[in-house]
């Protein structure tokens, strides 16, 4: 009676494979719908006591009584009992929570009253969880597992104008303040005693004493990271367009600026403004990236060579031989592959499905290929991309997700049935 689904963990550096089924996890997790408000979501965080958690549990079982309709009241209290059987059976073999902690989602996903399907996933997530959270609710509470999926790229950050510099880089959510420069440039008047251009050529000579150490601190602090993923400038007037302008970055930094933006203040609230703005930035840069491998993937297309192909068979065709340089994967690409088994002769097929339930009625009216009996059945089923990715795995084949947000995307995912590839070489027909 008391099944627990467990959900491998996932590596700590999330490959794009393991990014794939961390992703297709949650999507599966958010297709589930409690008739009321009866979906359990649990987060613990890993310093947590598991028995002060069965306890919180127990008492929401007490306030669960209270619920006006029947049958949420009867779906959450099993819900909770079950959570709490499992936290129970955890705590036997271990004294503490995973490492990165666990998020529990139980309830009765069923979707109807009169049917009880009550099951518990559980997840040790790829990064740790820093909430505590109990929630009851029609649907299952997934936005901090989904966080851990965005971009965490590290980002440089420079805000500046000619009086102040902070430069700070970006991971995730977390920001760090590396270091802040001040200049010695003298205000706009002269003190008496100084003729004018005198004083306007020493205020010159200040001005890019600074400048140049604001870009040697730039280039000695985003060239040691090893994983920028791009720096964003901001800062209230023009300075920093003149600063980016004066060839005092290397071009290795200057390169990787990805924006420049106006904010308003030059310190760490300069810092905190570039941050809201950044994320648009990333997101803009991923983009670009998709845009840029669907283009080199037209172009080989068009110029007829052989070395891109796309379709389902054609590229399974091309894996088997290690033809496939990179493999392009539609994040809208929704299929599965079925080992179908004849019980009469023994014969075993595999054919790829979209919709299971229909399928499997039209294959009990289905004669076998070799006998000719209607005794075909099906005995495994695999989620089709990860089937792919496993076979590129196999030949150092590159994978690369593209979502459907752009035109390129939606090509792919309508045109192309959701795969292209780029060849190494030309597959053997
Ligand atoms: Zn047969």
């Amino acid at each position: 009676m008391f099944t627990v689904k467990t959900i491998s963990v996932i590596e700590m550096t999330m490959d794009s494979k393991a990014r794939y089924r961390f992703r297709r996890m949650l999507d599966d997790l958010e297709d589930k719908r409690g008739r009321g408000t009866e979906l359990i979501s649990v987060y613990i965080s890993p310093d947590t006591d598991l028995a002060k958690v069965i306890q919180q549990l127990r008492d929401e079982q007490g306030t669960a009584s209270n619920i006006k309709s029947k049958s949420t009241r009867k779906n959450v209290t099993a819900a909770l009992e079950r959570i709490i059987q499992f936290l129970r059976t955890y705590s036997e073999t271990n004294r503490k929570p995973p490492s990165h902690g666990m998020a529990i989602f139980c309830g009765n996903v069923a979707g109807r009253e009169d049917i009880a399907d009550i099951k518990l996933y559980w997840i040790e997530p790829p990064e740790p969880i820093t909430i505590r959270m109990y929630r009851c609710d029609q649907e299952f509470v997934l936005e901090p597992l989904r966080e851990m999926l965005q971009v965490k790229e590290t980002v440089g950050l420079l805000v500046m104008d000619r009086r102040e510099a902070t430069l700070a880089t970006l991971r995730g959510k977390n920001v760090n303040i590396v270091r802040k420069l001040t200049s010695a440039v003298p205000g706009k008047h002269s003190k008496g005693g100084q003729s004018a251009r005198r004083f306007e050529r020493l205020r010159e000579i200040a001005a890019h004493e600074y400048a140049k150490r604001v870009a040697e601190a730039a280039n000695e602090i985003f060239s040691q990271v090893s994983s920028l993923k791009a720096i964003v400038v901001g800062g209230p007037g023009p300075t920093k367009e003149d600063f980016l302008n004066s060839g005092l970055l290397y071009e290795s930094v200057k390169r990787k600026v990805a924006g420049v933006l106006d904010t308003g203040y030059t310190d760490e609230q300069g810092i905190k403004e570039l941050v809201s703005k950044a994320g648009d930035v990333l997101a803009d840069l991923e983009i670009l990236k998709e845009k840029s491998l669907m283009q080199r993937f037209m172009e080989e297309l068009v110029a007829g060579g052989g070395l891109a192909t796309y379709g389902e068979r054609e590229i399974r065709h091309a894996l088997e031989q290690g033809a496939v340089e990179l493999l392009l994967v539609s994040e809208g690409l929704r299929k599965n592959r079925a080992t179908i088994r004849c019980q009469n002769c023994g014969h075993e097929f595999q054919e790829t499905v979209e919709n299971l339930g229909s399928y499997q009625r039209q294959l009990t009216t289905r004669d076998c290929p070799k006998c000719s009996e209607e005794k075909l059945s099906v005995t495994e089923i695999q989620d089709e991309v990860q089937e792919l990715l496993d076979r590129a795995e196999k030949f150092n084949t590159k994978v690369e997700f593209i979502s459907t947000e752009t035109e390129e995307g939606k090509q792919l995912q309508a045109a192309f049935k959701g795969l292209a590839a780029i060849l190494r070489f030309k597959a053997i027909t």
